[in-house]
């Protein structure tokens, strides 16, 4: 399981904001033909620089989404629906409508006859502040499609076998030729699975799939933040034909808290003192997410004045250790004197050499003898 930041969906695709739907679909095309697992089998670098540049592809390309993306970026688009099944789904799709012909590539679908992995699945998650900081186990219900367990996937009744289909022989494309072109297509008939189920299965009704909704267990680990992905391998959906199955990326979401403000592993509050603390000095209260602590005001704290509790901050990821929290101290005047309080603040001010506010200024007496 791994965190990482998500990166900006321009960036992916090597274009300028305001670019446009040409330029995305042109930047997506050769992105998409460059990591195509196809091209780079078993090398997982280029699968997910291909599902990063498919997913940016998939936000850009679509005017309400990308709209949505512009404005508030990642996190704009965490909001998208919760569970977003098809966010990583059908790669084949996109690039087939982009290159006018379904299967350029070859049919990545369930009617290939090839073994393909899974779909990967998106699971949205939102957390309380202290759940992101401490880690947490979870479980989540999580809908997806699983291989028939009744036909193990063949889609036919058990005790029956998918028959050769006719339409192309059992090689589930149909050559022609057009100019100097050599066309392979798709046969119509099987949809390139080279056979045809005669008696469905009557669990899943021939698709050798069915929908489940699998109790998945999470451990989100401690100093997770919001924006992060964690990735749990093998939990997205069935493979197809035997394939392996698709990965579970869970989103995490994470609460604002009243108190305290997140950077990274550093965590910021507020702690308001009284305007005698500040000059004097003392020991105030204040609250960390380990609770309560105290903290030493050193005489003559400036309003605004940051002191730092070392380690007090977020774990971090890698458990090696914490950030720090940030005590921003406020320095409250009070709106209200009794007698008492304003006898003895008239005496400091004029100790400090500043006339009391109940004595007139100088330039009012001068005022004052030419209005008499
Ligand atoms: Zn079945
Ligand atoms: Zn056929």
């Amino acid at each position: 399981m791994a965190t990482t930041e998500k990166r900006d969906y321009y960036e992916v695709l090597g274009l300028q904001r305001g670019a446009s739907l040409d330029d995305i679909k042109k930047s997506y095309r050769k992105l998409a033909v460059k990591y195509h697992p196809d091209k780079n089998p078993g090398d997982p670098e280029a699968e997910e620089k291909f599902k990063e540049a498919a997913e940016a592809y998939g936000v850009l390309s679509d005017e309400e989404k990308r709209a949505r993306y512009d404005r508030f970026g990642h996190q704009g688009m965490s909001g998208m629906g919760g569970f977003d099944p098809n966010q990583f789904s059908d790669f084949g799709d996109i690039l087939g409508d982009l290159f006018g012909f379904g299967d350029f590539f070859g049919t990545r679908g369930r009617r290939s006859t090839r073994a393909a992995r899974g779909n990967d699945l998106r699971y949205d998650l939102t957390l309380e502040f202290n759940e992101a900081v401490w880690g947490k186990e979870i479980t989540l219900d999580v809908p997806r499609s699983a291989t028939c367990t009744t036909c193990s996937g063949s889609g036919a009744k058990p005790g029956t076998q998918p028959v050769t289909c006719t339409g192309c022989g059992g090689r589930g494309q149909i050559r022609y030729s057009q100019g100097f072109f050599a066309v392979a297509r798709t046969c119509p008939q099987c949809g390139g699975a080279g056979k045809v189920i005669k008696d469905p299965c009557a669990t899943c009704g021939g698709a050798g799939r069915v929908r489940e909704e699998k109790q998945i267990s999470v451990k989100v680990p401690a100093g997770v933040d919001d924006g992060s992905r964690l990735r749990v391998g093998a939990e997205g959906e069935a493979g197809y034909n035997g394939g392996p199955p698709g990965d579970l990326y869970v989103f995490i979401n994470v609460r604002e808290h009243e108190k305290f403000t997140r950077r990274d592993y550093d965590i910021h509050s507020e702690q308001p003192i009284t305007m005698t603390q500040a000059a004097l000095g003392g020991e105030v209260r204040t609250d960390t997410i380990d609770g309560a602590e105290s903290l030493r005001v050193p005489p003559g704290t400036q309003p605004a004045q940051v002191f730092r509790l070392r380690g007090k901050g977020v774990p971090f990821l890698d458990g090696t250790g914490r950030g720090d929290h940030y005590v921003h101290v406020a320095v409250r005047v009070p709106t209200s004197l009794n007698d008492a309080q304003r006898a003895l603040l008239e005496q400091l001010a004029t100790l400090e050499g500043e006339t009391p506010p109940g004595e007139k200024r100088m330039l009012d007496k001068v005022k004052d003898f030419f209005t008499n």
